[in-house]
């Protein structure tokens, strides 16, 4: 990615991106752990103060784990797509018995139930980050609506309408990325995601009388979250 700098309003790159709090320290956004190397250059980063800056990070790592063994319908370490979930899954012996002892096989299908609340614990952080970074919008605070689903759950008009161009009515905040974006289509594909990096992550953020992001990870799990 290109690093987009932020000529607008500065006033809300004072505050945690996610609690509001005094800031000191700054979050990538995505996180990392989300990522596969070599990482994209010069990826989004939002200040957070130093607790959400930390507490997030097991979280993301039980998320991106969760994602890469249900797509290889295992837990082990040697069968999961990425090399970083496999060494995570390695080390972490507590982590992956929790995924092993979350899977239920219904008729010959492996099934895991996903803890829900940390799942969407995390998608909230994220795009939370990514209304800030995007839109110079501090939404530090629970989203009004957030949704989390696999894609594969949507319907044929589901998906369509998910995969939509995020249109905006009115003109993203003058100097903000979103604007930027706008004239430059910078890190955008055709239909107006921000792509991360392609195959692992993109989003796309919009200003349209509420705040929704939108964010897409491993091209499997989906979200949209809307601030009021
Ligand atoms: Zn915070």
């Amino acid at each position: 990615m290109d690093q987009i700098s932020n000529f607008g309003d500065l006033r809300t790159l004072k505050y945690c991106a996610f609690c509001g709090g005094e800031t000191g320290t700054r979050d990538h956004c995505p996180s990392r752990v989300f990522l596969d190397q070599p990482f994209p250059e010069n990826l989004p980063v939002v200040p957070a103060c130093v607790e959400c800056n930390s507490s997030f990070s097991k979280d993301e790592e039980y998320l991106a784990c969760l994602i890469s063994c249900v797509l290889a319908g295992t837990t082990d370490p040697d069968r999961v797509g990425r090399e970083k979930v496999a060494k995570i899954l390695r080390r972490k012996h507590a982590l992956r018995s929790k995924l092993e002892s979350s899977i239920t096989v219904i008729e010959g299908n492996i099934i895991f139930e996903p803890e829900h609340d940390r799942v969407k614990a995390v998608l909230t952080k994220l795009a939370q980050g990514h209304a800030l970074f995007e839109l110079h919008e501090s939404v530090a605070r629970e989203p009004d609506d957030i949704s989390v689903f696999p894609l594969l759950s949507l319907t044929e008009q589901q998906r369509i309408d998910f995969d939509q161009p995020v249109t905006a009515e009115v003109w993203p905040e003058i100097g903000s990325r979103a604007m930027q974006r706008m004239l430059t289509g910078q890190d955008m594909d055709p239909t107006g995601w921000i792509v991360v990096q392609p195959n692992m992550y993109r989003y796309a953020a919009s200003a349209v009388g509420y705040i929704e992001v939108r964010i897409i990870i491993n091209e499997y799990v989906g979200c949209v979250a809307q601030w009021e």
